[in-house]
């Protein structure tokens, strides 16, 4: 299972995402974002685009190992979070994917 550290930032950023134009409160954050509880409130129901492991198994494993598929979402996670100040401790460790 791919290694989220649940910072959440990700459901803060959905503007680029076509699967999620419906879902964007129009600033970027998803209308199913609990920003008090920093989580999605339809978790178990989330569309696919959500779901990193799906995602690789119907989309991508021709193209990508899914190790490489992890390692290239999380330098993506680390990177919203670097942007957005996020603590340092929801960092995903490249190294030990
Ligand atoms: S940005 Fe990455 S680590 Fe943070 S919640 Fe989203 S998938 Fe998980
Ligand atoms: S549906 Fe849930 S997992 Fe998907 S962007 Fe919205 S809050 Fe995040």
């Amino acid at each position: 299972m791919f290694p989220c550290s649940s910072c959440g930032i990700c459901c803060q950023n959905i503007s680029t995402i076509k699967e999620l134009k419906e879902y964007d409160l129009g600033n970027g954050i998803c209308k199913y974002f609990d920003r008090i509880n920093n989580k999605c409130i339809i978790y178990e129901n989330r569309p696919q685009v959500c779901r990193i492991d799906e995602m690789f198994e119907e989309e991508y494993n021709s193209f990508f190992s899914k190790k490489e598929f992890y390692i290239e979402n999380a330098k993506v996670c680390n990177i919203l979070q670097e942007q957005y100040k996020i603590d340092k401790n929801y960092r995903i460790n490249i190294e030990e994917i």
